[in-house]
């Protein structure tokens, strides 16, 4: 099956804050995943740190390094041609 071409909407995606850096311990034990999260920091250097303090205490091995990044993303106009707003 082919894969769908890529859409031609190109609403512009808005970056509106500051980007983040967090990590995450993918380490498996017996099936499950640690999923332990570090907090969230400006710096990207911070999550290194806590990768290594996690690993120290608990021996998990395998990580995945993460940012977020908030961003705003205007939605599609409704077909009356003004944009839909939530019930108050
Ligand atoms: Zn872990």
């Amino acid at each position: 099956m082919a894969t769908p071409a890529p859409s031609r909407d190109r609403r512009v995606i808005e970056i509106n804050g500051v980007r983040k850096h967090f990590a995450e311990c993918t380490t498996e034990t017996d099936g499950n995943v640690c999923g332990a999260r570090s907090s969230l920091w400006d710096n990207p250097l911070r999550p290194n740190a806590w990768m290594r303090a996690h690993a120290d205490e608990t021996g998990h091995g395998t990580y995945d390094r993460c940012w977020s990044e908030p961003v705003t993303v205007p939605a599609k106009n409704t077909t009356d041609g003004r944009r839909q707003s939530a019930p108050t």
